[in-house]
């Protein structure tokens, strides 16, 4: 597959790319020709950037609205209260089996563009994902709700495995107090990757490899968010959205929110969702470069609007392409002309979004369906039209 006339979302600079077996094969801002490549698209104003990486998710409870209805001052206050008042709800969602679930939180991260989603809690059992679900960690849920998390925490059999861990998720003392806590007890010296870390200071980021910053969540449930201005000077920030229990379904109104904080450049934010976040899970993707993983995603770009400013300003519905290890996963209507006769066989579902057509890889219709049996009052973001074997 060739890529021509596609302006880089951070640089601004014009490339054509050729993706081959799954990874990026060449990268060049002259022209690439090559007539024994069939399948070649060719874009007008359109921005590339790697396919995004969500740090930080629980895919099987994004069926959940969001439950709360004031400010906490930390999680187990929050969790202890919508177990109480939203029981009901809860029980409901609960009624949907786990493979559906699981399913529409993947989906939830492909319509905007996620490659990779990390995600956290058990390891679940998944076949032909369109994206990958990264669980090669050790997830510990936090201190206050992991019975014996300190056992676990040194547990010598996974002493090279690095810890995922939800922590300092409040504004109280118990929350900072509860980062001191994992610190001192981390005796096996493992690599840390904290979640939240609202109450985090500077001193006590030095402990941890990477944080996941999910600041929509944060602000939902505690009103103030990580200080990751200062955090980012000790450790790696990278970006995560958690499940539709604390916030949007769409990571691009995340990602809006969080530019607007201005705690990290257009850059370090561009960042924390590809090459910083690759990094620390050690992953071959998070940058458009020759021998990655061929994870992209392309977008059109607004009128009048360059650099990292047009990525800023994307949405689902402006998507164009959506690229998983050289695989084609979502993409605007707009290219089924040229893309059809090279998706010959495979199954995909029409959806709308907003004002705008996509197909999405695999039958999304079945889905919704299933889910709807279940759950009739869900309101699905997206509405599918049809699927069919193209
Ligand atoms: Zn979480």
């Amino acid at each position: 597959m060739i890529l021509h006339q596609l302006i880089l979302a951070d640089t601004g600079q014009a490339v054509n790319i050729s993706v081959n077996d799954g990874k990026i094969d060449k990268i060049t801002s002259g022209a690439i020709t090559d007539h024994t490549t069939a399948l070649q698209l060719h874009f007008d104003d359109a921005i590339i950037s790697p396919g995004l990486i969500n740090s930080h998710d629980h895919l099987d409870f994004n069926l959940f609205p969001q439950l709360g209805n004031r400010v906490y001052k930390n999680y187990t206050e929050w969790g202890a209260y919508i177990h109480q008042q939203f029981k009901h709800e809860i029980a409901e969602v609960l009624q949907v089996p786990i493979q559906l679930r699981i399913l529409w939180g993947i989906y939830k991260n492909l319509l905007c563009g996620v490659t990779t989603v990390v995600n956290h809690g058990k390891r679940l059992t998944i076949e032909d994902s369109p994206i990958t679900v990264y669980e090669d960690t050790h997830d510990l849920h936090s201190a206050a709700f992991e019975k014996a998390w300190k056992l676990k925490l040194n547990n010598p059999l996974k002493k090279n495995v690095p810890v995922v861990i939800h922590t300092g998720e409040g504004t109280d003392e118990a929350a900072s107090d509860e980062i001191d806590q994992l610190i001192y007890w981390n005796k096996l010296r493992r690599h840390l990757i904290g979640i939240h870390a609202v109450a985090m200071t500077a001193a006590q980021a030095n402990s941890f490899k990477g944080l996941v910053w999910c600041p929509e969540s944060n602000y939902f449930l505690l009103n103030k968010t990580a200080p990751v201005k200062e955090l980012k000077q000790h450790t790696r920030i990278m970006f995560g959205t958690d499940s539709t229990l604390t916030g949007n379904w769409n990571i691009w109104d995340h990602i809006n929110m969080a530019h607007k904080t201005e705690l990290l450049t257009d850059k370090e934010l561009y960042q924390s969702l590809n090459i910083n976040a690759a990094k620390v899970w050690g992953l071959n993707t998070g940058e458009i470069a020759e021998g990655k993983d061929a994870d992209l995603v392309i977008g059109r770009r607004k009128e009048g609007v360059t650099s990292l400013d047009a990525f800023y300003a994307i949405t689902p519905v402006d998507l164009l392409l959506v690229i998983h290890q050289g695989n084609i996963r979502l993409f605007d209507q707009e290219l089924l002309p040229p893309l059809a006769p090279h998706l010959k066989g495979r199954e995909f579902s029409l959806i709308k979004i907003s004002n705008g057509y996509k197909y999405v890889d695999g039958n999304l219709d079945a889905l919704t369906e299933q889910i709807k049996a279940v759950l009739p009052g869900f309101v699905f973001p997206v509405e599918v039209i049809d699927h069919q074997i193209l």
